[in-house]
């Protein structure tokens, strides 16, 4: 039994799936470790870490593995070399990944995607969407502080007393929150405001004001929000602007699970803001909740400097790899089993709940649902 580690391929990632700590968790179950040379490079992890913690390097390391884990889906020219019944690990965006989905169907590849591991609470130690979303949130935060050109706290001097930063955080799930605690561990006053019933108290919970507006909550399916109608957008954007345009901070992390991220602030709104102030829309690679924000650029509008962000997890690569690679050691444990004697094997049970709502493809076929009508 062997998990290989690959090398990321995907242009900007930084971040590797495993980390020579959690190594030994998993020979601890049985497995061999091999890992791509240069793998943990951008993370600042040499080779010689994952050596010391016994693992292989091994340039050949994808070939023969039970498992290949990686963060970004494998390239599609390495996808299609992996022998039938390997198995795969990773975030696999299936809807925009068609070509690399129909390889493993036709290479009887067994894939498994990060993003699609049900959020119950058995399996929160495997959930990478917010593990990765608590980095984002909080370098959002950190963006922030560093491009404004003032204090987030209120700092009483004999020169004075310099008031503290307002920051308005629109979107309060994981990141969202993350990017509350931060700021206000630095001192800022933060507002926030989210559609879902249950964001207001866990706003507060986290010591910011939740923004209260007119409008009825949109909850969908699995806690998560519905996407608004246009007359709703529109009465939520007149309903914020104010709150806007007295921020110096503005962070947005609004999402709707399959849909382009949620327009919430238009350039006008931008615009009433005050010299000096900054927009960080963590959603811009996704749609953008700023109008006008580009992923992995700052732009001006008006008075404000907006930032997109980019892969932002990977910008933290270090603790993004940390905290990733544990959720694939609690995914790995779960999918290896032990018979009575003790002796462990890579056996998923397709019956189970995490294990089934996570497969990609298996047995030559596409499993999820909403994938395979969409590929096939
Ligand atoms: P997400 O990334 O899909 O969305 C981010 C936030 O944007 C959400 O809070 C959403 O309500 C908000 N949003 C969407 N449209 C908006 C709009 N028009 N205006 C303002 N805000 C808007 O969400 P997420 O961070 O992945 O979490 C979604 C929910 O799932 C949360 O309730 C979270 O607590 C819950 N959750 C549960 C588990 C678990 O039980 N294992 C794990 C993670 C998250």
């Amino acid at each position: 039994m062997r998990i290989a580690v690959a090398r990321e391929t995907r242009d900007g990632e930084s971040r590797v799936a495993m980390v020579p700590e959690l190594v030994g968790k998993l020979t601890g179950l049985g497995y061999d470790v091999a890992v791509e040379p240069g793998a943990g490079n951008h993370a600042l992890i040499a080779d010689e870490e994952y050596a010391e913690a016994g693992a292989v390097l091994d340039e050949a390391a994808l070939d023969g593995a039970t498992l290949v884990v990686s963060v970004q889906p494998l390239d599609l020219a390495t996808a299609r070399r992996l022998a039938p019944g390997t198995s795969t690990i990773s975030f696999l965006p299936t809807m925009l990944e068609h070509d690399l989905v129909a390889a493993y169907r036709d290479g009887g590849v067994t894939s498994y995607a990060v993003e699609l591991v049900p959020r119950i609470s058995r399996a929160q130690s495997m959930d990478a969407l917010s593990s990765q979303a608590l980095v984002a949130g909080y370098r959002c935060a950190v963006v922030a502080a560093g491009m404004l050109r003032r204090f987030f706290p209120l700092n009483m001097t004999a020169a004075g007393t310099v008031q503290p930063a307002q920051v308005v955080v629109l979107g309060a799930g994981v990141a969202g929150l993350q990017a509350i605690a931060t700021a206000k561990r630095l001192g800022a006053v933060v507002s926030a405001y989210d559609v879902r019933a249950a964001a207001a108290e866990e706003i507060a919970s986290m010591g910011a004001k939740p923004i209260h507006l007119e409008l009825e909550t949109l909850e969908g399916s699995g806690g998560y929000a519905r996407e608004m109608t246009e007359d709703r957008a529109a009465r939520q954007r007149e309903l914020l602007a104010p709150y806007i345009a007295k921020a110096d901070a503005l962070i947005t992390t609004a999402a709707v699970p399959g849909r382009a991220a949620p327009m919430l602030v238009t350039r006008e709104m931008v615009e009433l803001m005050s010299p000096g102030s900054v927009v960080v829309d963590l959603a811009a690679e996704s749609g953008g909740n700023v109008e006008g924000s580009v992923a992995g650029e700052v732009v001006r509008i008006g008075n404000a400097q907006v930032w997109g962000g980019r892969n932002v997890p990977s910008q933290m690569p270090g603790p993004a790899s940390r905290l990733y690679a544990q959720n694939i050691v609690n995914l790995v444990t779960l999918m290896t089993p032990a018979d009575e004697e003790g002796v462990t094997s890579f056996a998923p049970d397709p019956d189970d709940e995490i294990v089934a709502g996570s497969c990609v493809t298996r047995d030559g076929a596409i499993q999820h649902e909403p994938t395979r009508l969409a590929v096939e």
